[in-house]
């Protein structure tokens, strides 16, 4: 075939009029082709996304969904429950078409109460990774009111747009985690903090969030770049989970229990309460009366608390998750080819550290770390071939000062 007889097998333009053509083994391409089939490539895989989407929910009820959390997080059984059914309500309603009838169903935004390292964060992630959405992890410390020195709002959207890829349709079903947020409470009972700039006004600005709104998001993150053009995201159907530890609230929730006792003298009194565990009987009530306003706590409906970590739980975090740190460790001996393997006595010895120095789960990680260090740092280049960690071995790598080291970081 003659040189200017060329010409693209997709849409019969001639060489000169395209700007490149490409040559394949029988056929070429033009330019504008490439870019046409690009664009139905993304089409095709933005569809294929949200189809992976209902097919995993529709493979996948409560059950489980629980039973996919329990492969993660040791027990947590009562707000891995309400999790599971959360967010399998809510994304029903985001995969439902729209119906005739007038019945709206609510978003279902969680709040978890629970001390620090008791999994809240684990628990989004986990959620997220089953339902391999885009998670976005804020900390509502750092967000303030527009206008003044921190984070605004808008930002949570712009990480969560991050972290879908810059993908809207993507992040528009994504998760956004707001962690710590009764730092956000309202101080005003506090009569030494006159301007509550961190408290209820970024309460305020978090309500439409939740609710689902239109926001325009600066795809960078917000006053370093003045210049970049908005995305308009909606949270409509984005599911927001709020944690935090809300330090002594046990308070608040033993001034209303022992009042309904002396209000309904039958009631709450014939029941025991458990005063060592007072967190499961928090109700919405208990978080306005710590500093939450009324319409942020409407706007999280599904409340739910976190079990503090005892030595069982402790224990069975080092060595029975999916990815449980006892295993990591293996697989990383593994790789260099040496057995690795710890006594129950070893493993004992390090809860009992974690919960005498309260070091949390996350402070297990650490405890490993020291004790490890000094064999990951000598095993590689040696000729041994096996690690047995026994009590004795994990005492000596842990000092004292080794471990106040590790309860100054944590
Ligand atoms: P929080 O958000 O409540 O402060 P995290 O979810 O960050 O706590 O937990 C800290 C770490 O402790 C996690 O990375 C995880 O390894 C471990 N952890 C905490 N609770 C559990 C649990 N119930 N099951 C398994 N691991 C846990």
């Amino acid at each position: 075939m003659a040189k200017e007889e060329l010409e693209c097998s997709f849409c019969g333009r001639k060489k000169p009029e395209t700007n490149l053509l490409i040559a394949g083994l029988d056929a070429h391409i033009c330019d504008r082709c490439i870019e046409q089939a690009h664009g139905i490539v993304l089409e095709e895989s933005k569809q294929t996304d949200s189809s992976d989407l209902s097919a995993e929910l529709k493979l996948r009820k409560p059950q489980q969904i629980k039973a996919f959390l329990d492969e993660y997080i040791i027990g947590q059984d009562m707000t891995k429950k309400v999790m599971s059914v959360a967010v399998y309500n809510h994304y029903k309603r985001l995969l439902q078409p729209p119906t005739k009838d007038d019945i709206e169903i609510q978003k279902s935004n969680i709040i978890m109460v629970g001390q620090t390292g008791t999994g809240k964060t684990l628990m989004a992630k986990t959620v997220a990774r089953m339902l391999n959405v885009p998670l976005a992890i804020v900390d509502a410390t750092v967000l303030t009111e527009a206008g003044y020195v921190g984070e605004d709002v808008e930002s949570i959207l712009t990480r969560l747009l991050q972290a879908a890829d810059y993908n809207l349709e993507k992040a528009e079903k994504g998760i956004v985690f707001i962690d710590e947020i009764d730092k956000i409470a309202r101080k005003s009972d506090n009569p030494s903090i006159t301007r509550d700039v961190s408290g209820e006004g970024v309460q305020q600005a978090l309500l439409k969030l939740l609710e689902g709104t239109v926001v325009n998001v600066p795809p960078k993150g917000g006053r370093k770049h003045p210049d970049q053009k908005f995305i308009e995201v909606n949270t409509e159907n984005i599911l927001f989970i709020a944690g935090g530890a809300f330090d002594g609230i046990e308070r608040v929730i033993s001034k209303r229990l022992n009042m309904q006792a002396v209000g309904y003298s039958a009631s709450m009194s014939d029941d025991v309460v458990d005063q060592n565990h007072l967190l499961q009987y928090i109700i919405p009530k208990d978080l306005k009366d710590f500093g939450l306003i009324p319409e942020i706590i409407g706007r999280l409906p599904v409340l739910t608390y976190m079990d503090p970590l005892d030595a069982k739980t402790l224990r069975a975090i080092l060595t029975e998750p999916k990815n449980a740190i006892i295993k990591q460790y293996k697989k990383l001996f593994d790789m260099d080819n040496i057995e690795f393997s710890i006594t129950d006595g070893a493993l004992d010895f390090i809860v009992g550290k974690a919960i005498e120095y309260k070091l949390g789960a996350r402070g297990l990680r650490s405890l490993c770390e020291e004790i490890l260090t000094d064999a990951m740092f000598e095993l590689p280049s040696s000729n041994e071939n096996k690690l047995n960690v026994t009590k004795i071995y994990a005492e000596s790598k842990l000092t004292k000062t080794t471990i106040k080291k590790l309860k100054a970081v944590s």
